[in-house]
């Protein structure tokens, strides 16, 4: 970049034109500590504190308008994805997994692979800290980034929460609180970020303490006030205010929006057991940026995890879709399954593409809206890959 950006440039060819993703993370690296994500208003957006000194690093980093996913293919795995043949973006191994201790398996998203992983690191000593979402205290309805930095505090994750979380916000805690190796677990907008960061190699010290990066598949994030709407339209709560504890994915895999509220009561919202709230009501709430967002299975994280939807010939649908993309995630994953931590099979991938709404929410339909959006002169990401829509292989 030939000129410095600074701050005032990020708010108006990011935040301003509705590109940001809410990833936190130039509040995470800001060098001079003067962003800070604010969680008061219904999404959580940076803002600024001080005195902007025009040293570029946010705007560099940024992935709100440029993931380079081309450059970052040919650093990561040094050469360039086939589009057409790796739907999936460029991975070495695919399994199904599930946790091997029943509490994390049982109270996971999908099949737990992720926590144990985070838990295996952490014993191992493989990591000193975990950079995951958290429930937040004062506002139990809310989550924020945490870092955890014991096993006790991975084994009870958050379920898949569909509301962005500015996990990379907490990069500065790593900074702070001297973490030399941390794993971060994120949507694929958190991973654009970690490896710009690794890409152009800044900060340093914030590069050198990553020490590997798990991406979730993510279709989409919603709008918090897509949350407050069905708890209040379908849960009958007067305000969320009298939420004390809530869960994305209550009941029974892949469960349903529930929560539970100051009288004692735990209700849920849209049907009972069922992942309908998803489809029919948050959906709707999809946030803006999301919707022009073309990664589904974290194309460059060191191990993707998502969800199997497709029916799986074993008594307990709790699995986890893992794809092993680097040799970072290739240790990982050998460490967990042979000490212990995780139970895995070989698995063909390439279901995913047709078992859920996802890829093909993120290669078709975005895809498509970017062309259309790219027409009007609208503010557009960049990926790097020109949109082919080409039809499921
Ligand atoms: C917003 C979102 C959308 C998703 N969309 C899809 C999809 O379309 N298709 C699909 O197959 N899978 C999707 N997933 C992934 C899936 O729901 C599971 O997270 C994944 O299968 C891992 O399951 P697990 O049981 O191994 O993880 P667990 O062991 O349950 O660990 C879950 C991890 O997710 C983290 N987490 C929860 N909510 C968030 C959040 N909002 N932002 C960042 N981190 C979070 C927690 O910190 C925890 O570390 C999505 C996840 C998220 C967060
Ligand atoms: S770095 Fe992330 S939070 Fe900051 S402006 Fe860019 S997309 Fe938004
Ligand atoms: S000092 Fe650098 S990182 Fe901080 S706001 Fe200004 S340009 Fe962004
Ligand atoms: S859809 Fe894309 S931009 Fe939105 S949360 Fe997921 S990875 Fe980030």
């Amino acid at each position: 970049m030939d000129e410095k950006k600074k701050f005032e440039d990020l708010d108006c060819d990011v935040l301003d034109v509705g590109l940001c993703t809410s990833c936190g993370t130039c509040a995470g690296i800001c060098p001079i500590d003067i962003i800070r994500m604010n969680y008061e208003l219904d999404e959580p957006e940076p803002e600024l504190i001080g005195e902007c000194n025009a040293c570029g690093l946010c705007y560099e980093i940024c992935p709100g308008r440029d993931v380079p996913l081309r450059d970052l293919d040919r650093m990561i795995f040094e050469r360039d994805r086939d589009v057409d043949r790796e739907p999936l973006g460029i991975y070495k191994r695919s399994l199904r997994g599930y946790a091997s201790r029943r509490d994390i398996r049982e109270s996971s998203s999908s099949g737990g692979v992720v926590s144990a992983l985070l838990n295996c690191a952490l014993e191992e000593k493989i990591i000193d800290g975990a950079l995951i979402a958290g429930w937040d205290e004062e506002r139990p309805w809310r989550c924020k980034p945490m870092i955890a930095s014991s096993p006790s505090e991975v084994a009870k994750p958050v379920r898949t929460a569909m509301v962005v979380v500015p996990i990379n916000a907490l990069l500065r805690e790593v900074y702070k609180r001297n973490f030399e190796k941390i794993g971060v677990v994120g949507c694929p907008c958190h991973i654009h970020a970690l490896r710009k960061m690794q890409m152009y190699n800044k900060p340093k010290k914030l590069v050198d303490s990553i020490t590997f990066m798990i991406g979730l598949f993510c279709a989409a994030n919603y709008y918090f006030k897509g949350t407050e709407h069905m708890i209040k339209e379908l849960g009958k709560v007067d305000s969320v205010d009298e939420v004390i504890c809530m869960d994305y994915r209550g009941g029974k895999w892949p469960g349903s929006l529930c929560v539970t509220t100051k009288d004692g009561e735990t209700r849920y919202v849209a049907s009972k057991h069922d992942y309908t709230w998803h489809f029919l009501g948050a959906s709707s709430y999809k946030r803006d940026r999301c919707l022009m967002c073309v990664d589904w299975s974290a194309e460059s994280a060191d191990i993707s995890a998502g969800d199997i939807l497709t029916s799986i010939p074993e008594d307990n649908p709790r699995w986890t879709a893992t794809l092993i993309r680097t040799e970072k995630g290739e240790e990982l994953i050998e460490t967990a399954i042979n000490k212990g931590y995780v139970v895995a099979k070989d698995f063909d991938a390439t279901v995913l593409t047709s078992s859920g709404l996802g890829w093909e929410a993120k290669k078709h339909a975005n895809m498509y809206r970017l062309i259309q959006r790219k027409k009007y002169n609208w503010p557009t990401p960049s990926y790097q890959y020109t949109p082919r829509l080409v039809p499921k292989p």
